[in-house]
């Protein structure tokens, strides 16, 4: 794309137009830090009118038969097929990901969830009826929220946008999303998609703009229903505060610091290899990757040599040539903040085994960081107990398996892990024991639409994907209806007794 590619920041209420917040935003190519597009913000202003044609849509949408809804995202589906290599490339282009990872995972993903979720539209239902008390058939409805306010982050912004937007609208909401301000060019691709193969005007809006200014006016909106929020836990922990006021319905999808523990009868192979694809994945930048092996004695040397060769193999280079593994990491900002971690686990005494740095010549002008691994770090220290987002793992030795598992479990954060093995007992054990929303025996990382995804602990709560999903975007209502038809029940006689 062309320096000069301005874009729309808002497409809402059937129709793509400029923010009105006065700022200028900025999306840039982090290979080289080019300008890919930019756009003027979206506002207060611009969140409420996006909210108004949410409002405006969801009667319609919301009483339409499922198999209306259902279709409507199958169209969706077909559309995104036959687009599928330019999002691709304007995912690689916003975000600085691999070409071959948004071909191969970030766009067939994507696909694949509407796909889910225009056959799970059409399998919502309520509990089947009964008369509990004799005199009242009972049944449930599930019935959708109302407009919901979705804020996503940049890491997987198309997938991140699907994971808000499907479920919701599946469910007969209609939404208003705010994708991150620095990767929102997928998403604006997608509502306008979405208008493109007639899903009703409103039921799916995007605006785009700052989390201080777009976000919180979207998530404080009295007309937003419910927030559906993925990020960061202090940005989450601001999200919840600014939903008290009008009591919205709270869905958060928060960091992880995903430990990887070995044991020692593991497959030490397929460990290395899962660490380094675990923990490389989109540069790191992933909530469930694999940030702290936990490695039993009698296999940690050869682990930490086994991943340190495969990392110093890593092909840095240009996200657009498909021979790259590795990309930049999102922004300048986020590989300083990675950098800063790693220069004080350094200070602190850890030892940096390999990278640590951001690479020279070619690539300076890029916002790239190199595979780095790090022994040596102390269990309560930031680098084990903080999310880094970036291509770093660190590796911990550990004597018995209940060390093992209590190392996994410390850290105020419980979103993903994965345990290496091949005893049934143990694979068993720490699948119960450790706390986390999602745990992998031998492998780190695949997920399908099918399964949830979501925290425990500061991980947060509410599953995104699968149709537990439902539980976070339906309301259930109890319907009971009396069957006798007596205009004098007996339960009255405890509130008067006369006859009339
Ligand atoms: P972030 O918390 O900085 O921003 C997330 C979104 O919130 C962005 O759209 C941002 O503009 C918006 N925002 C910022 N301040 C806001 C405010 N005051 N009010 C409302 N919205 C505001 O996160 P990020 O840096 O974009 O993404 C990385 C984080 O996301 C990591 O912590 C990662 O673990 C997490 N993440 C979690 C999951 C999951 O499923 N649990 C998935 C992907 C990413
Ligand atoms: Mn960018």
């Amino acid at each position: 794309m062309a320096s000069s590619n301005q874009v729309n920041a808002v497409v809402a209420g059937g129709e793509p137009r400029p923010g009105t917040s006065g700022e200028l935003g900025t999306v840039t190519n982090p290979a080289d830090n080019s300008v890919v597009a930019t756009m003027e913000f979206a506002g207060a202003a611009d969140v409420d009118y996006s909210v108004q044609a949410a409002t405006a849509a969801f009667p319609d949408w919301s009483t339409a038969p499922p198999s209306v809804r259902s279709s409507a995202l199958l169209r969706l589906a077909a559309r995104l097929e036959s687009r599928a290599e330019e999002y691709a490339q304007v995912e690689s282009a916003q975000s600085g990901k691999p070409i071959r990872l948004t071909r191969e995972f970030d766009v067939p993903g994507s696909i694949d969830n509407v796909a889910f979720f225009a056959g799970a539209a059409r399998n919502l239902e309520g509990k089947a009826a009964a008369e509990w008390d004799g005199v009242h058939t009972s049944y449930i409805r599930r019935e959708a929220v109302g407009v919901v306010g979705s804020i996503a982050p940049w890491n997987y912004p198309l997938q991140m946008a699907m994971w808000k937007i499907l479920p919701a609208i599946a469910a007969g909401n209609t939404i208003v999303l705010k994708p991150a301000a620095i990767t929102p060019l997928t998403s604006l691709m997608l509502a306008e998609d979405a208008l493109a193969v007639d899903i009703p005007v409103g039921v799916v809006n995007v605006v785009v703009g700052s989390g201080a200014v777009a976000g919180e006016a979207l998530v404080s909106h009295p007309g937003v229903s419910m927030v559906s929020f993925t990020g960061s836990t202090p940005i989450g922990q601001r999200v919840m505060e600014l939903a008290t006021a009008t009591v919205k319905r709270v869905h958060l999808e928060l960091g992880g610091k995903a430990p990887f523990v070995v044991f020692d009868d593991a497959d030490l192979e397929a460990a290395i290899h899962g660490a380094v694809a675990g923990s490389l994945i989109n540069a790191g930048q992933d909530c469930t990757a694999a940030t702290r092996a936990y490695v039993q004695r009698p296999l940690f040397d050869a682990f930490v040599a086994g991943v340190a060769d495969f990392f110093s193999g890593v092909v840095l280079g240009d996200p657009a040539d498909p021979a790259t593994d590795m990309g930049p990491l999102v922004s300048r900002r986020q590989q300083l903040s990675v950098a800063g971690f790693v220069d004080r686990a350094r200070a602190a005494g850890a030892t940096v085994v390999t990278g640590g740095a951001a690479p020279q010549g070619e690539l300076a002008a890029g916002s790239y960081y190199l595979p780095t691994l790090v022994t040596g770090a102390a269990q309560r220290s930031e680098i084990v107990q903080d999310e880094i987002f970036g291509p770093v793992l660190v590796v911990l030795p550990f004597d018995s398996d209940d060390e093992g598992l209590a190392l996994a479990n410390d850290t105020p954060f419980g979103l993903a892990a994965s345990a290496w093995t091949t005893s049934l007992l143990r694979a068993m054990r720490a699948s119960r024991e450790i706390k986390a929303g999602c745990v992998w025996i031998n492998d780190h990382i695949p997920i399908v639409s099918e399964m949830p995804h979501g925290g425990f602990k500061q991980s947060g709560f509410g599953k995104d994907m699968s149709t537990y999903s439902f539980d976070e975007y339906t309301q259930v209502k109890h319907v009971s209806m009396d069957i006798t038809g007596v205009a004098r029940k007996s339960w009255h006689r405890t509130i008067f007794t006369t006859t009339r």
